[in-house]
């Protein structure tokens, strides 16, 4: 066998995505693409904003020797002070760029996070449902990933996240918008779960993290606020990436941010930075870097993805299905209408409608929807939705 047995158990676990984009391509063939409705990848669909180009071109043009060379593992020092002022007025905290990491996406965030942290056994509690790459990075790090189920709204459910650690516990991670309910958890939520962790770290005698996983904070739509997971508690390792706000998923950039008073933080930096270097990131791509640097603040369209967010989600209530309205990212979880719902999954395949089946988030019962499609695609697949519900209700 050339692949080792747990990561063939992995590839089988991990089949939905795959087999999502074999069904797209074979169906795109069979029955022409403009008859494919594929609601299946969280792939921004946006073209990045007019200044990303622009940035790009001048970037590209530069000649100054060394440009394109290695680096500090932690990023362009100037790199990270522009992130650095910037999150400083977002989070309303004096941040400095020796609080910032500069990486490869939220992915790369995540995998340097919880090798810096764990140690064998050690485990995460993540709320489900949740992103399904987690299970995989934990892994990577010999952690486990441990999950605790939310409220029916799909908010934080303090008690099963309390009744969920252990002295193992090494941190709860969050990810608000979410992936894949659209939820953005209330400052209350926070507060509790700040608190919560202040006991169980006090219980265990080391920090419990609280990780949060941000890529989509700026993607929040009736003027919602995200807030801040600095404001309650210090052991927090914040991550974002470029990939949704500025749909430059490809370009690989995102950043790692520690609280300013993080006790011991010269030594968690010194993790963070050489983990950075040691899992073969090295650094962060050196001339997307120097874009990000000056692409503050800036964002996709937001009002195109709420619209396509109010169509379907007024077409699919007007069906029958219930789902709540997502405040925040691109993505729809209704319940699926049928109990299995990989079962519902393949009755919409039928239709050619490619959706993600509930149980691949640990949460079955459901399917996720993505809108990063036009709104033509969302409208004309909205009789296809009506006559699977039709069929199977
Ligand atoms: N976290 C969540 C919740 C995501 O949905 C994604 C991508 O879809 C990522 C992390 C990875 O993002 P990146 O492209 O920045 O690695």
């Amino acid at each position: 066998m050339p692949v080792a047995k747990k990561i063939q158990q992995f590839m089988k676990n991990a089949s939905w995505i795959r087999e999502m984009f074999e069904a797209g391509s074979r169906l795109r063939e069979e029955v022409g693409p403009e008859n494919v409705f594929d609601f299946s990848l969280g792939n921004p669909d946006l073209e990045p904003p007019p200044e990303f180009k622009a940035v790009f071109k001048e970037l590209a043009a530069e000649e100054t020797p060394g440009v394109h060379g290695y680096m500090p593992n932690a990023g362009l020092p100037e790199v990270r002070a522009a992130v650095a002022d910037y999150i400083s007025t977002e989070f309303e905290l004096n941040f400095t760029g020796e609080d910032i990491v500069i990486t490869v996406g939220a992915g790369g965030a995540l995998n340097i996070a919880l090798k810096t942290i764990l140690d064998e056994g050690d485990e995460v509690i993540v709320p489900k449902p949740f992103f399904v790459e987690y299970t995989f990075y934990a892994d990577n790090h010999n952690g486990v990933l441990i999950t605790a189920d939310t409220n029916p709204d799909f908010t934080l459910n303090l008690d099963n996240i309390e009744a969920a650690m252990t002295e193992k516990t090494r941190a709860v991670l969050i990810n608000s918008p979410n992936n894949p309910t659209g939820v953005v958890y209330p400052e209350e939520d926070i507060r509790s779960l700040s608190a919560l962790l202040e006991k169980a770290s006090a219980r265990v005698g080391r920090p419990v993290f609280l990780i949060s996983d941000e890529p989509y904070r700026k993607l929040v739509y009736d003027d919602v606020e995200v807030p801040s997971v600095f404001d309650h508690y210090k052991h927090v390792l914040c991550i974002t990436s470029y990939s949704k706000d500025l749909s430059m998923a490809g370009e690989r950039i995102g950043f790692l941010a520690v609280h300013p008073d993080v006790p011991k933080k010269e030594l968690l930096m010194g993790g963070l930075i050489l983990n950075n270097r040691i899992l073969g990131y090295v650094n962060a791509p050196a001339i997307v870097q120097r874009a990000i640097a000056r692409l503050q603040g800036c964002c996709v369209d937001i009002d195109i993805y709420q619209r396509r967010r109010d169509i379907f989600v007024k077409g699919l209530r007007e069906i029958g299905y219930d789902l709540i309205l997502p405040q925040g990212a691109f993505y729809l979880f209704p319940r699926s209408p049928l109990e299995d719902d990989v079962k519902f999954t393949r009755e919409m395949q039928k239709e050619n409608i490619l959706i993600v089946p509930g149980s691949g988030f640990g949460k079955p019962g459901h399917f996720r929807l993505t809108f990063c499609v036009g709104e033509d695609v969302i409208k004309n697949a909205l009789p296809g939705f009506k006559k699977v519900w039709d069929k199977v209700v």
